[in-house]
């Protein structure tokens, strides 16, 4: 007999390719095997194995995704050992075998619909069992500790399988064929109610007790698959937000189903794929009359997301509450909480846990949908560890900068970052960070890296962690500034090539510039191979340094001062009050100046009165977005156009002329809300047109045929509006952010990517 090994490279492990393998061979009477290679899939079979691979493709399971396939021939003696037989060879799944660990291990994936239905089918055997799963659905990144995925390398490896799973495991008919980590109501995991306190409620149905305590208004901790949700009814909003000390951060809800989200938000074509999606991310929506205020003050918009796993729907098929907040479960700043010890130690009025391990922590995914693109705040589960194509081979690992942190490795044409990490600024984050650097690697075979990179600032903790690994590893560390590593990740986003250059209007709150300000509002001429500084804003001081950012009013201080205007002549002044202004117009001399965009708008919105607090990140400038959708750029304001720099030849758009007509044209007008959104509107327009220009001058300059609009500005709508708009005028073609993310959680990809091209030379 003659055979042909047919090797598939792509997403094939764990989603149910072995056994359509199987199939496939069985129905079109082939011999040979099927064997997972812990890094590929092996298909031996005894036909034509170009009609074998044409067959299997139709049938390809819908999680399962081939990116190459080759074909060798083998004899039949090689057959006969790997299915250990000497006799007839028939078609068998033979033993995984760990090999090179080119392919990526499946992300977790919400319950698919054959299996929802088993868990609200009172017939069914898998009746109300939370786990249930099959080889299409299910946490698998979450539970896994080591590839080949097998059940022995997953949290589930402690629960036995009873007979009748094993059945289902063995035959090749069934869903679950092969499935690693199915379990049923008799061998499987199981949740246990505990109240506040961690003592254990007296309860046969724990699931129904907490779905009625939930409707009775409790707020409840609930374990899931990569870690733990706080969950109550909508009405508790108030009462969460005084326990957790969150005045105003906006919390995400989950719905019953799409019926249900479309009463609380606008729910359009696009919108309603990302939120049924096997994703499930949470997606930010325009809200409607009916979402109460306080789920996300100030913001025109609201996260929403569906239930993934079946706990999610057992409890919305108990309860009568069509929508629940539902918040990762951590301290202020820590990451999200994953033993049931800790559970307890947040003193809520219940704990529904359960007794599996959770391997990997992943916070939800959040996105905000834009002209049929994926603005990522957060890419962590559903897509983590997917990777995206690389034009380089080499290994490099990338840290992030100092929030929203992501680490990233490259190897063998692809790039994979870690799940959402959080802000380093705290010690446990920075822990994380080292585990989820370290798991990755472990499972992509990494074992060392030609190079790390790391972000400029000297003060950063990822930076420091860089520097370890690079000492660990014997390797270079490279450094990148801030505002060119989004430029890069933009350029990799949209499959720019090594040689390509763009020019890019790089956005954001903070990032270190070489020149030790801080920058933030920056028009960048840049490669993969370096960058220049074409734009930026005139720079102002940030009166006592992060107390300027944590306190909005002291940015508008700044600048007004800066513009040569009596402080107490804005109508908001009051804010200020109660501070010594002498003192701090002393500070504001020896502060660290910045030219960032998104201090810019909090200030806007502070004097506007729109965001006069900051209790989260961005919170002002996010307060901001709401009036730029409702106003009207109905004031002109008149700038001189951006004058070259003597030193750095860098154009400033000058901020004081503006900040100062603004002023003058408040003092004059009676502030209703639409005027002052009108105001804001202008303000900002006249800001990114000027911003807008100087990219497409040097473009044009250049011959360059791409701007583009990167950094944590760039999730703001209106304003992206406003550049595509100027820069679709002038004939060129704007570039957006749409598989890594815009703001801080997608700069260890442009790190990465400009280590990695470099390396190609
Ligand atoms: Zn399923
Ligand atoms: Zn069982």
């Amino acid at each position: 007999m003659r055979f042909t090994r047919i090797v598939f490279f792509g997403v094939v492990q764990g989603v149910g390719f072995r056994p359509t393998a199987y199939r496939v061979a069985k129905a079109m009477g082939l011999k040979g095997y099927v064997r997972n290679n812990g890094s590929n899939v092996e298909v031996v079979v005894d036909g034509n194995a170009q009609e074998y691979v044409e067959a299997f493709r139709k049938a390809l399971p819908p999680l399962a995704r081939i990116e190459d396939v080759k074909f060798e021939k083998i004899d039949e003696e090689a057959v006969r050992k790997a299915l250990g037989r000497s006799g007839n060879i028939d078609f068998g799944i033979v033993h995984s075998r760990s090999g090179a660990r080119d392919s990526p291990i499946p992300p977790d994936t919400a319950m698919c619909e054959p299996c929802r239905m088993e868990i609200l089918d009172k017939r069914n055997r898998r009746f109300g069992f939370p786990f249930t799963n099959c080889t299409d659905c299910g946490a698998r990144f979450s539970v896994i500790r080591d590839v080949p995925y097998d059940r022995k390398n997953t949290s589930m490896d402690v629960f036995k399988l009873c007979p009748v799973c094993q059945s289902e495991y063995r035959n090749p008919e069934d869903r679950r064929f092969h499935a690693q980590t199915i379990s049923c109501p008799s061998d499987g995991p199981r949740y246990r109610l505990y109240d506040g306190n961690g003592k254990k409620v007296r309860t046969e149905e724990p699931m129904a007790d907490a779905a009625r305590r939930l409707d009775a208004g409790e707020m409840g901790v609930l374990k899931g698959w990569g870690g733990m949700h706080i969950a109550c009814r909508l009405e508790e909003c108030g009462r969460l937000r005084e326990w957790y000390k969150r005045p105003a951060k906006p919390f995400a809800v989950m719905f019953r189903d799409l019926g249900t989200v479309k009463e609380y938000a606008s729910v359009d074509d696009f919108a309603k794929k990302m939120l049924t999606s096997p994703q499930r991310p949470i997606v930010l929506l325009p809200r409607k009359a009916k979402c109460p205020e306080m789920l996300s003050p100030g913001l025109g918009n609201v996260g929403c997301y569906l239930p993934y796993s079946g706990l999610h729907h057992i409890l919305f098929s108990m309860m009568s509450a069509g929508a629940l907040i539902m918040t990762s479960a951590n301290p202020a700043g820590e990451p999200m909480l994953l033993e049931n010890g800790e559970a307890f130690s947040l003193g809520l009025d219940f704990c529904l846990l359960h007794d599996r391990g959770i391997v990997n922590r992943v916070d939800d995914s959040v996105l905000i949908p834009f002209r049929g693109r994926k603005f990522f705040i957060r890419k962590s589960r559903g897509w983590v560890p997917d990777g995206i194509s690389v034009p380089y081979n080499c290994r490099v690992l990338s840290m992030g900068a100092e929030r929203n942190v992501t680490s990233a490795i490259s190897r063998d044409g692809k790039l994979y970052a870690t799940q959402y990490v959080g802000n380093t600024t705290r010690y446990n984050v920075g822990l994380f960070q080292r585990h989820a650097t370290g798991y990755l690697m472990r499972l992509l075979g990494v074992d060392s890296v030609a190079e790390v990179v790391v972000d400029l600032h000297p003060q950063y903790a990822t930076r420091k962690l860089g520097f370890e690994m690079a000492s660990e590893f014997k390797v270079g560390v490279r450094q990148v500034q801030h505002h060119w590593a989004h430029a890069a990740s933009l350029m990799l986003d949209n499959e720019l090539g090594p040689d390509e250059w763009i020019i890019c209007i790089s956005v954001d709150g903070a990032g270190y510039g070489p020149d030790g300000t801080v920058w933030g509002g920056e028009v960048l001429l840049a490669g993969y191979s370096g960058y220049e500084r074409v734009g930026t804003l005139e720079d102002f001081p940030l009166i006592g340094g992060d107390a300027a950012v944590r306190d909005p009013p002291r940015l508008v201080l700044a600048l007004l001062e800066q513009a040569g205007v009596d402080w107490r002549s804005w109508p908001l002044h009051g804010l200020i009050g109660g501070q010594n202004v002498g003192v701090l117009r002393k500070v504001s001399k020896t502060s660290a100046r910045t030219s960032s965009l998104g201090r810019v708008l909090d200030a806007l919105s502070c004097y506007l009165g729109f965001g006069t607090a900051r209790t989260y990140d961005g919170e002002p400038a996010m307060r901001l977005e709401r009036f730029l959708e409702l106003g009207k750029a109905s004031h002109r304001f008149e700038l001189d156009e951006p004058k070259y720099y003597d030193k750095r030849k860098a154009r400033i758009v000058k901020i004081t002329p503006l900040f100062r007509q603004l002023h003058e044209a408040a003092l004059r007008m009676e502030l209703d809300e639409r005027a002052r959104a009108d105001l804001g509107r202008s303000f900002v327009e006249c800001l990114m047109r000027q911003l807008t220009d100087i990219a497409i001058d040097r473009a044009e300059e250049e011959g360059i045929r791409r701007i583009g609009l990167s950094g944590g500005v760039s999730y703001n709508l209106p304003i992206n509006e406003m550049v595509i708009r100027r820069v679709q005028e002038s004939g060129l073609e704007p570039i957006l952010h749409g598989r890594i993310p815009n703001g801080d959680g997608g700069i260890s990809s442009g790190q990465n990517a400009i280590a990695g091209m470099a390396r190609i030379r």
